[in-house]
């Protein structure tokens, strides 16, 4: 077993690359924000599989908060992190500082048009444009032949499949499932921050979702009903403040009449000062037990 290595330049992670790249090995990214939990850990199992060498960065981005956002508040815990991470099968920790990353000149923004203006991008202005230049950043400093991301974010997901091969990019983009607690609420570093009563309302957000699954497993398979059923579960819980809950095309984010392909139930609610999101993919009727 080779010691977890800890990188923290954008030099030397990239010099490691280029060794990795020249013996031959297949280079897995995962990247996260920090404070991982079961959710990330998957992507890192999911990972390994795939990739001979595991490189786990771990940045809060600064470009992908709004200003009104928990920017300074966001959890951080490096030294958990790298235990976590040594203990998931990772190989690289990078881990680089944000002066590094975007030091005084930086003018360079990428902007996946149309898919980053809905959704959740409605609601957090430039918040794609960050998660994109960062993603495009860590893929030329790491330089992996793979990276993994949740299907928790799915308009991410959008976003860096678009980006990527838009911008010929090279990079082999796997999707892993979404990890819940016992309730259904998806696993997320900012669950810390919910109150006792915010927590025990938050599992309303995958009732809901599993009640439009439901509902067209039943036959139901118009958009605007399904999305009338979602809105009426969460509205009974007054602690959540509703801000979508939506049946969108899977891939392109687009407003769909019935659930005839693959679509993708999406729902975003303020549990006092923390944004939740979820989603489940709903596949038709005659698919629903694949
Ligand atoms: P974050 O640190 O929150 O930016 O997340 C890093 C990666 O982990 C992203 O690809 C997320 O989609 C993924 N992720 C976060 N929470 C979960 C979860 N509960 N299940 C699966 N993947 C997740």
């Amino acid at each position: 077993v080779s010691a977890l290595h800890v990188i923290r330049t954008v030099a030397e992670m990239q010099a490691a690359s280029d060794d990795m790249r020249r013996a031959g090995r297949r280079i897995g990214l995962v990247p996260t924000m920090g404070y991982l939990h079961e959710g990330h850990q998957s992507l890192i199992r999911r990972i390994r599989r795939d990739a001979d060498r595991v490189v786990v960065s771990v940045f809060v981005n600064p470009t992908q908060f709004g200003p009104s956002e928990d920017l300074a508040s966001y959890p951080r815990d490096l030294s958990r992190d790298i235990a976590l991470i040594a203990e998931s099968g990772g190989d690289i920790v990078f881990a680089p500082e944000a002066e590094d990353v975007y030091p005084d000149g930086f003018s360079t923004s990428v902007s996946v048009k149309g898919l980053s203006g809905v959704l959740d991008g409605a609601s957090r202005p430039g918040h794609f444009d960050g998660v994109a230049t960062v993603v495009a950043k860590l893929f030329a400093c790491v330089r992996p032949h793979s990276a993994v991301f949740g299907q928790k974010d799915a308009q991410q997901v959008a976003v860096i499949r678009r980006m990527t091969a838009d911008l010929n990019m090279g990079v082999e983009i796997l999707v892993c499932p979404t990890v819940r607690e016992a309730d259904g609420l998806a696993k997320s570093s900012r669950n810390i921050y919910l109150t006792p009563d915010e927590r025990s309302e938050s599992g309303v957000l995958f009732q809901a979702l599993q009640a439009a699954e439901n509902h067209l497993r039943a036959g139901e398979a118009d958009a605007g009903d399904l999305e009338a059923i979602m809105v009426e579960k969460i509205r009974c819980h007054p602690v959540a403040e509703l801000d979508y809950a939506v049946v969108r095309d899977a891939e392109t984010l687009g407003e769909v009449k019935e659930v005839r392909h693959p679509a993708l139930a999406a729902v975003a609610a303020r549990f006092g000062k923390s944004r939740l999101i979820d989603n489940l993919v709903l596949f038709p009727a005659d698919r629903a037990d694949s």
